[in-house]
C-alpha cells in the first residue's frame, strides 16, 4: 500500500493550489466535499486512480 497518498488539488474559486491527504486507493474513486485552505469556499475533490496514483481534480461546488 501506498502510504503518500497526498494530492495537489487546484481550488476553481481562487485558483490557489495547495495538498491534501488524498484517500487510500482502495478507496478510489471517491468525491469529497472540501473547503479551500487558501479562500474556504466549499468545493468539491473527485479522486480517481491513474495508474496507482491517486490524482484530484476540483470542482466548483455551486
Ligand atoms: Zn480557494
Amino acid at each position: 500500500m501506498n502510504a503518500d497518498t497526498h494530492c495537489n488539488v487546484t481550488c476553481p474559486s481562487c485558483f490557489e493550489s495547495f495538498s491534501v491527504p488524498g484517500p487510500a486507493p482502495s478507496e478510489v474513486p471517491t468525491d469529497w466535499d472540501y473547503d479551500c485552505e487558501i479562500c474556504c469556499r466549499p468545493m468539491v475533490i473527485h479522486f480517481y486512480l491513474d495508474d496507482e496514483r491517486v490524482i484530484a481534480e476540483a470542482d466548483s461546488d455551486q
